[in-house]
């Protein structure tokens, strides 16, 4: 194989032109990408960089590592179509470019709520730098923001406000925060430590339309009652970009389909990161997850399969998120789970919930406890027995469980 072309150049398309190098993959690669900035990395958008240290740890690789290795990074192009049959992709400005493989790392977009007044130019939302960059423009003026959506980068972006001594309203339509994506004892704990954050949470609030004044908006809740604020930030989760590979005639559903070795129906197509539905061990189904960890270690399986050792993606999915002083950080999937362990000390901010299905350990989720988390990982991993009233006993050292 000579020639692979890789369109997304987030987390898993940037890996996976890097791990493609690393196995001394020799042919061409192409890293097309629709924004102009050099790749970066998106957790911080809603962490340190939006609580604007100054820094700038942004970037995924030096631009030099491009050249370097000998990657054709195209920032600011876009992949209009793909001809299958011609083994080639027509980019927006009308060049083609033929590739042996062709890698989908097409990420995923904010999901858009389909209110009056929800496109408005002036409602803020969080996915790329740019939009980062807007808020961060934005935020001098702003007294008081609320966020639709009490999910993960709804919450980071309430205890960054907060810590910036801006009032937060977070609409939730659920009635807790989160609920997709933790067990109700982290869950609970969350809603605490943004209410002594300042945070006003609102569960069971639907907006029905946002009203935007001369300086102010006003959000109208259905059943009635409105809120205002000085600007309104969407955080209402994402949805994956599959519409090139649906024109294409691949197979998608929640996702662009793939097989064990992430393969799509098309054996000269791969597909990784955010836009996958995949066939997932952990998650007993097909699975798309949204997660750092998820883009990279598909980028390297993949990138072994094309240098020669294919082997199916079977990763431990992993996760973290920071909000106020609570670092989270997750290791398996919880959903299904029919027990809940609680070890350590929630007044001391240091925890973690041990979540299991029968006597199967499936996930952990841990507080300002990184030791539990590591060693959670490995345990899941390796499927090593782990008794719930060991679990429980902060005492034993977790390491000392893995052979
Ligand atoms: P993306 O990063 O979305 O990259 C896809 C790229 O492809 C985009 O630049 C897109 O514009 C481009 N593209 C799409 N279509 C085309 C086309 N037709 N032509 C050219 N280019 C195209 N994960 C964690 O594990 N921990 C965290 O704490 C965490 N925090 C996050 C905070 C924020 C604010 C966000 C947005 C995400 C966070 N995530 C976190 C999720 C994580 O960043 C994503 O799972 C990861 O970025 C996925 O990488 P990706 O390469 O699949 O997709």
């Amino acid at each position: 194989m000579e020639r692979v072309v890789i369109i997304g150049a987030g987390h898993a398309g940037v890996e996976l032109a890097n791990a493609l190098r690393q196995s001394a993959f020799a042919g061409s690669i192409a890293l097309v990408n629709d924004e102009t900035d050099l790749p970066y990395q998106k957790p911080p958008l809603s962490k340190d960089f939006l609580k604007g240290d100054g820094r700038n740890p942004l970037m995924l690789k030096a631009d030099v590592f491009y050249t370097q290795n000998d990657i054709t990074l195209m920032r600011g192009r876009r992949v209009a179509s793909i001809d299958r049959a011609a083994k080639t992709v027509r980019l927006d400005s009308g060049e083609d470019l033929p590739y042996d493989h062709l890698a989908l790392a097409l990420g995923a977009r904010n999901r858009r709520l389909a209110l009056p007044g929800a496109d408005h130019p002036d409602v803020l939302e969080l996915r790329t730098l740019a939009d980062t960059q807007r808020i961060l423009a934005r935020l001098p003026a702003l007294g008081r923001v609320a966020i639709i959506g009490g999910g993960f980068i709804g919450l980071e972006i309430a205890a960054c406000l907060r810590g910036k001594q801006i009032d937060v309203d977070i609409l939730e339509i659920a009635d807790c925060l989160m609920g997709r994506a933790v067990s109700t004892p982290i869950s609970s704990y969350f809603r605490s430590l943004h209410e002594a954050m300042g945070a006003n949470i609102h569960f069971g609030a639907q907006a029905r339309s946002i009203e935007h004044g001369a300086d102010s908006v006003h959000l109208h809740l259905a059943g009635g009652g409105s809120l205002t604020a000085d600007a309104v930030l969407i955080a209402a989760g994402v949805v994956p970009n599959i519409e090139l590979a649906a024109a294409a005639g691949l197979a998608t559903g929640n996702g662009i389909l793939v097989d064990e070795h992430l393969l799509t129906s098309d054996p000269s197509i791969s597909a990784l990161g955010d836009c996958v539905a995949f066939p997932c061990v952990h998650a007993g189904g097909v699975a798309r997850l949204e997660s750092v960890q998820n883009a990279v270690d598909q980028a390297r399986t993949i990138a072994k399969r094309l240098t020669g050792t294919p082997q199916p993606y079977t990763s431990l999915p992993w996760f973290w998120s920071n909000q106020g002083t609570a670092r989270l950080q997750i290791a398996g999937l919880g959903a299904g789970h029919d027990s809940a362990i609680l070890r350590g000390d929630v007044e001391a901010h240091k925890f973690s919930v041990f979540l299991y299905r029968g006597d199967r350990l499936i996930c952990v989720e841990s507080v300002n406890s990184p030791g539990d988390h590591l060693a959670a990982r490995k345990l899941i991993e390796k499927n090593v027995p782990v008794p719930p009233e060991i679990a429980a006993r902060a005492d034993v050292d977790l390491k000392s469980l893995i052979a």
